[in-house]
């Protein structure tokens, strides 16, 4: 029989607690959780609708110094084991395009309600409103303190999820009690989140929406790729495909996003087009070029971005050369990037305790023995999809049953 306490209630939280006593009925097991409820934040995923999985996981969709024990991970508690247990608590799942995995009801709630309903059937003790604000060991017990007074135990999860997104009630003070417990941080970034860029066309392709595909270079060289729909907001580049670029955004020293807006065609197939459209629309003015492939305001700031400034010249009177040069914005517009340290907008962080110290098997602490560590408090972020999910809930299992 142990005493485990664990620190958060989400994600993570909530599955290791389950398994903590599954494992063993005799354990005292009691979750501290900062806010008034637990998985807040779980309500909030996938617009309400939370995307818990995704069938497709695999190492390539993660980041960071964790990222080599994925594998260890999965192979304990796979995608399928994740389901099972959910479909144990009562969760029926759907998977819908990509790979992505949701209730079949369509509600975040669904997944916090069988969490819930299975900690209180068990007798896990919940206190809400409790925030941890410093973690000492001494003599192999853990003295835990809070706001709501000092808990002691044998066995300590923590679970405490990351600063993004702060008005959901999250940040980043767990993760300084363990740095001064011993535990070496990363630097911490926003991760699946608008990319902030450096151009005075935005304004005026606020709201325009557009299929493309976005690539992250540092200078000329290629980091990363991915095609989707982009959205432009008054200062920022966003859509799913942005978020995945976000992730890996620290890697570049001079960062910037190309964006191909034709990438199924090569430029010699566009310049043809645009010959085409010199033709058709000649007789109107310039803007008009795009007819028929991009909504105005993107062919005029297209245009724009090529040099173009007189709006009052004819279709017709496009030149060779620019033909040439807003074929070139087409396949190539290039944005310079914005590294920030704005978490509001951020669905994960990338960064947190290093990979190294944590066995990937139990998710113990290779630092401080009966401490485990376990879903956004390490360094691994998942693109978007379900994986961030997916891996909170397989390491939550893990410490669970460890412990
Ligand atoms: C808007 C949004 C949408 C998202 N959508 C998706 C999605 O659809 N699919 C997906 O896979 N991922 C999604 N994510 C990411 C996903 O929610 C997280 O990766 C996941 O919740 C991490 O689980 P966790 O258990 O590590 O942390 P959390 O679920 O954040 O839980 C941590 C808990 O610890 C508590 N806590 C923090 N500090 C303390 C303290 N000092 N004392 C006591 N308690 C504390 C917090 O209040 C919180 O309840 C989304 C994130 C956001 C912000």
């Amino acid at each position: 029989m142990s005493n485990i306490i664990i620190v958060g209630g989400g994600a993570s939280g909530m599955f290791a607690a389950i398994k903590a006593k599954e494992n063993n009925p005799q354990n005292n097991v009691t979750i501290l959780e900062a806010q008034s409820r637990v998985g807040r934040k779980l309500l909030s995923t996938g617009n309400g609708r939370c995307n818990l999985s995704n069938i497709g996981c695999s190492k390539s969709c993660y980041h960071g110094s964790f990222r080599k024990y994925i594998d260890t991970v999965y192979d304990i508690c796979s995608v399928d084991r994740v389901l099972k247990e959910f479909s144990t608590l009562g969760l029926i799942t759907i998977v819908e395009d990509e790979g992505r995995v949701y209730p079949i009801s369509n509600h975040a709630g669904a997944v916090l309600d069988v969490l819930r309903f299975r900690l209180e059937s068990l007798g896990v003790k919940v206190d809400c409103d409790t925030r941890v604000n410093d973690i000492s060991k001494n003599n192999n017990v853990f003295e835990v303190t809070t706001n709501n007074g000092v808990y002691n135990c044998d066995k300590l999860i923590v679970c405490s999820g990351s600063c993004a997104s702060p008005k959901l009630g999250s940040d980043s003070g767990v993760l300084r009690i363990l740095k001064n417990l011993g535990h070496c941080v990363t630097p911490l970034s926003p991760a699946l989140c608008p990319i902030r860029v450096k151009s005075n066309l935005l304004t005026s392709l606020k709201g325009v929406r557009v299929f493309g595909k976005v690539s992250l270079c540092d200078n000329e060289s290629l980091i990363k790729e991915e095609y989707g729909e982009i959205q432009f907001t008054d200062n920022s580049l966003s859509g799913i495909c942005v978020f995945n670029l976000s992730s890996v955004l620290k890697k570049a020293k001079r960062p910037v996003i190309s964006i191909d807006l034709l990438p199924y065609s090569d430029k010699k197939y566009i310049i043809k087009t645009l010959y085409k459209h010199k033709v058709l629309f000649g007789d109107m003015p310039i803007e008009n070029l795009f007819t028929g492939i991009f909504v105005k305001k993107l062919g005029i700031a297209a245009l724009k971005q090529a040099g173009i400034t007189s709006f009052s010249r004819k279709t017709i009177s496009i030149t060779d050369e620019e033909v040439t040069a807003v074929a070139e914005v087409i396949k190539g517009w290039r944005f310079t990037a914005l590294k920030s340290n704005d978490f509001t907008h951020a669905q994960v962080v990338s960064g947190g305790v290093a990979g190294g110290e944590i066995n990937p098997y139990s998710m113990e602490s290779t630092i401080i023995k009966n401490l485990y560590i376990c879903g956004e408090v390490i360094d691994i972020d998942g693109d978007c999809g379900g994986y961030n999910l997916q891996f909170a809930f397989a390491s939550g299992i893990i410490a669970g049953e460890n412990v």
